[in-house]
């Protein structure tokens, strides 16, 4: 039997196609270069109305594509040959700064020169005090460092036309309310709002208040398409629910996990048990210094750390590509954020694993997810589990450390080639390859990983000897 959808006709455009919006056609050649075919939900639902000039508050949940639908509205009100700062995006932490930045980069090499310049802090004033001086169309920074920036008047906004303000609930989490409203005041009153968060807080109804006209408010729903994930409940009683994270990795296997905690301080002890038992763990939690959260990132994105453990704060708005399993340790108490973590797995028509330990305790909130979902929970028994395989699961790769970056000029080129062409590892050797400002990581084989650090530290990159360590555990 065939089955053919009423509006299948291959040349109508359908409602989500980038074609039906007022886009340039190099935009849309650039979109599609990128790969994207077609738009998400939220850009279907902010993006029309955005691209009309209205004030827009979006809710969509992380990994959405809030990013593109933001990006091209603010690139659309551009004018690139006018020299002075058009929009400004205020985000929670440098690290989704700089996502941010690349993701308008991407979306706007359609067009000539558009430049775009990052202000956060952690990084010395000077440089960015140059850098703006040579002139800068697109702004993304954090709201502190951007306050300093309005004090000294080295930043200049009189010729914005859109304000971002992006992973908004997590600013005002971060306690930056006051901050934003006071950036959002230097801004001329005649210029474009958009608001785009994963939850909506009572704070982001004040927020907007105090500075959005008439806004559109578009919501996506949480809600998950549901059959793509399996969700398996266990009861556990507290003490010993950190030893139940281990018997579900020993069971399961899951390639990459995320494991959810509702506290710091049991992220802290989780990951305590798991690498005391030999996992490849590590903990993304608010206190880390920038430095230490991106080597967290890089190694779990890059496939030489099978399992992060973390609170949803740290890991709100981070771009990891599907995990094969997510667990939550702790049940949270709201329902919308259990779908958020769930989330995670299951992208992109894969299948999904999500893992649920609750104690007696926690029944009341394991009641309210169900509720959202509309569904009851699937319970098994710990005493079900037995290992699979030989110990933990280990990684396939690990990951070198290169002192020096982009200041340095290096290039992700320059290391495959210091690899592959000097030394003669194979491409498939070489995994991910990360330029920070600073430093360089690269995932290599796990077979190969001493070996080629120590060549490494022999040879040169660019001309120049460097610097390089194993990352281990
Ligand atoms: P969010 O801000 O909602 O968490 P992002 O903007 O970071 O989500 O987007 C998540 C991922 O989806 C990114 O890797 C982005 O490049 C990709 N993406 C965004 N829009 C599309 C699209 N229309 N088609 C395909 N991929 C997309
Ligand atoms: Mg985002």
């Amino acid at each position: 039997m065939t089955t053919a959808s009423p509006n299948a006709s291959p040349t109508a455009a359908s409602a989500t196609d980038f074609s039906q919006l007022p886009l340039s056609p190099a935009t849309l050649a650039n979109l599609q270069q990128l790969g994207y075919l077609a738009m998400t939900p939220i850009q279907a639902a902010s993006l029309p109305p955005a691209l009309l000039g209205k004030d827009i508050i979006a809710q969509a949940k992380t990994g959405s594509g809030k990013t593109a639908a933001f990006a091209l509205t603010l690139l659309a009100n551009l004018n690139p040959r006018r020299f002075a700062v058009q929009t400004l995006v205020l985000c929670p932490t440098r690290e989704l700064a700089d996502q941010v930045t690349t993701e308008i980069r991407r979306l706007a090499r359609a067009e000539d020169n558009i430049k775009v310049v990052t202000l956060c802090g952690g990084v010395p004033l000077r440089g960015q005090l140059a850098t703006l001086e040579h002139g800068a169309h697109i702004v993304v920074g954090t709201p502190g460092r951007l306050m300093d920036h309005l004090e000294r008047q080295s930043l200049q906004l009189d010729a914005l036309n859109t304000l971002v303000l992006d992973e908004a609930d997590r600013m005002l989490d971060m306690g930056f309310f006051d901050d934003i409203v006071k950036v959002a005041r230097q801004c001329p009153k005649e210029r474009q709002t958009l608001l785009f968060s994963a939850t909506y807080p009572e704070g982001i109804a004040k927020l907007a208040a105090q500075f959005m006209r008439d806004p559109v408010t578009v919501k996506v729903e949480a809600q998950h398409a549901g059959g793509q994930i399996e969700q398996r409940w266990y009861q556990v009683k507290d003490s010993e629910r950190l030893h139940a994270v281990s018997q579900l990795l020993l069971h399961f296997r899951p390639a990459s996990t995320l494991a959810f905690c509702n506290t710091k301080a049991q992220c802290r002890d989780l990951v305590g048990v798991l690498q005391a038992q030999g996992f490849s763990a590590l903990a993304l939690f608010g206190e880390l210094e920038q430095r230490e959260r991106d080597q967290v990132l890089v190694r779990f994105a890059n496939k030489s750390c099978s399992v992060l453990v973390a609170t949803d704060v740290a890991a709100r708005g981070l771009d990891i590509a599907s995990l094969a399993a997510v667990i939550n340790v702790d049940v949270t108490p709201d329902p919308e954020v259990h779908i958020h973590r769930i989330g995670r797995t299951g992208r992109a028509g894969e299948s999904g694993l999500a893992l649920n330990l609750a104690s007696m305790d926690e029944m009341g909130y394991v009641g309210r997810i169900e509720q959202l979902q509309g569904r009851e929970s699937e319970w098994h028994e710990l005493a079900e589990l037995t290992p699979t395989g030989k110990g933990p699961l280990v990684p396939p790769m690990v990951t070198l450390h290169i002192q020096g970056g982009r200041k340095e000029k290096i290039r992700p080129g320059d290391v495959l080639g210091a690899l592959t062409a000097d030394l003669g590892y194979t491409r498939e050797q070489v995994g991910k390859i990360n330029v920070n400002e600073w430093s360089t990581y690269v995932a290599v084989d796990r077979d190969i990983a001493q070996q080629a650090a120590s060549r490494l530290n022999d040879g040169r990159i660019k001309g120049k000897s460097v610097k390089v360590r194993v990352l281990e555990d």
